[in-house]
């Protein structure tokens, strides 16, 4: 039985904790290690419901929902390049900081900031924007 779903889903998470509650964060890992956790249960550390790992050519490595998920953290459409500079991010600040989340859903707030930090006592919440150029000649909507 494979847990992999062959299709789009934009329900997408980065992070997903496995069964023994440690977090995963997919795009960090090799291929081999990825292929190592192909199998295992994980879950959003959201709202819990298990989440799946996907793992194809184009996206970078991920979590999805189930169709049908009513998780509240969840994002609509980020984009490819959304992702790959939250994680830039995220990987660069980490190296920085002890204390960085990625995608860590604030039960109280009910948000998910796309990184959160902490220095000492302060808690740091970032959002990472990425905003799209639009090709060359490409005047429409203007
Ligand atoms: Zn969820």
């Amino acid at each position: 039985m494979s847990n992999i779903i062959n299709r789009r889903c934009l329900k997408k998470l980065l992070q997903a904790m496995n069964q023994e509650k440690h977090m995963i964060t997919l795009a960090a890992l090799s291929k081999a290690e990825i292929q190592t956790w192909r199998g295992q249960k994980f879950f959003c550390p959201a709202c819990h419901e298990q989440v799946i790992v996907k793992a194809g050519e184009r996206n970078i490595p991920h979590f999805a929902h189930q169709r049908n998920s009513r998780c509240p953290a969840v994002h609509k459409g980020e984009g490819p390049f959304h992702e790959k500079g939250k994680l830039r991010l995220f990987q660069w600040l980490r190296n920085q900081f002890a204390d960085v989340g990625l995608e860590t859903y604030l039960q109280k707030l009910k948000q998910r900031p796309d990184i959160l930090l902490r220095i000492g006592q302060k808690t740091i919440a970032v959002e990472f924007q990425c905003a799209k150029i639009p090709p060359p000649g490409d005047k429409k909507k203007e």
